[in-house]
């Protein structure tokens, strides 16, 4: 039996896909997850219209046993031919795949194993199924960002002049852990000084010295689900330049998260991001989306661009994370993590966005 998340995750998938279909073989990790609750790194879904099998090697059986939501569990020796059998047990003449996920060598194998079965490729649309973001993945996601934000907050008295990025980051890491993360989201970036207009400068032996920007990009991964948030301090008194520089990317992240409610367009949040910084002269040190989705993967579907092309709807989970990066003198980015609502949003994120002053 499916539990009621499951089945309505299922309806999603296949109202998403071509109605010729009679199969689906599922491999990303992600969606493999998403549509049954394993969480290992050896999963794969085959689906018809009517019932569903899980396969996986012999580590994972009992994982399998235990993990696995209303799927028939098959472990097998040789994926592909075990594959290639059930399909053909199965009558399925038509199946659909997740081509972003198969390499080049899989997809022969899978060839070689499926006879004369249709095969057709899905690339980014089976990604776009998890964007709006049900009840118990909220609970999760609001977890994840809490650990990550109590665990920044622990570590700031840490940051001083002496102490190098990647002992923050070690720190950081340490107490997400510490609180009942699975991982880290991604590499934490901690970029000091003139390393901090480096958008994406994971963290370096680099000491932080008193006059600093601390640009720290941090996230763990909780039960599966991740976190994202940026802060960026400054050691001892900002100069006035420094509060120029904040002060506009705070403002633009406000607007943005202002402008989030179900039934807008992307486009208009990064609008009104990009346009108040372009505004007060840096436009063009504002160079990456203003946010992306995030859920299971760090990275997933809404992007929030000047290029996106889809409109908000209520229970996406994605970032807001305008930035301005002045290179050799030092960046600001401020990021949050938000819900859509029918009228407005909800920030998840817990951190103080005021530029707070540390090591004094
Ligand atoms: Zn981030
Ligand atoms: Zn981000």
């Amino acid at each position: 039996m499916l539990s009621e998340n499951f089945e309505k995750r299922l309806i999603k998938l296949w109202k998403l896909v071509d109605r010729a279909l009679d199969g689906m073989l599922i491999t990303s990790p992600e969606n493999v997850r998403y549509l049954s609750g394993f969480s290992g790194t050896e999963g794969t879904l085959v689906l018809t219209r009517s019932t569903g099998f899980f396969l996986t090697d012999g580590r994972y059986a009992t994982q399998a046993k235990e993990q696995v939501n209303g799927f028939s569990v098959i472990t097998f020796r040789d994926k592909f031919r075990e594959l290639g059998r059930l399909i053909k047990k199965l009558k399925i003449r038509s199946l659909g795949f997740e081509s972003g996920n198969l390499t080049v060598a899989k997809m022969s194998d899978l060839e070689k194993n499926v006879g004369s079965v249709a095969l057709k490729p899905y690339a980014g649309k089976l990604d776009s199924f998890r964007t709006v973001k049900d009840a118990e993945e909220v609970r999760v996601l609001k977890k994840a960002a809490f650990i990550a934000s109590e665990s920044l907050r622990e570590v700031v008295p840490f940051i001083k002049p002496g102490v190098r990025e990647i002992e923050i980051a070690a720190e950081l890491e340490y107490s997400m852990r510490q609180k009942g993360g699975d991982d880290t989201a991604f590499r934490t970036i901690v970029a000091s000084g003139y390393r901090s207009a480096l958008p994406h400068g994971i963290s370096s032996t680099k000491k932080i010295e008193k006059g600093d920007f601390v640009l720290i990009d941090y996230g763990v991964v909780y039960q599966g689900y991740c976190s994202d948030e940026t802060c960026t301090f400054v050691v001892g008194k900002p100069t006035a330049k420094q509060k120029r520089i904040y002060g506009i990317v705070k403002k633009a992240h406000d607007l943005a998260i202002k402008a989030v409610k179900s039934g807008k367009f992307l486009k208009e949040v990064d609008d009104m991001a990009r346009n108040h910084i372009g505004k007060m002269g840096y436009k063009r040190y504002f160079n990456h989306s203003t946010g992306h989705g995030i859920g299971l993967c760090v990275h997933e579907q809404p992007l929030v661009s000047f290029r996106s092309k889809g409109k908000i709807q209520r229970g996406m989970v994605f970032t807001i994370e305008p930035g301005i990066y002045l290179p050799k003198w030092g960046g600001v980015r401020i990021e949050d993590t938000v819900i859509a609502k029918s009228s407005g949003s909800e920030i998840i994120t817990r951190s103080d966005k005021t530029l707070i002053s540390v090591g004094l």
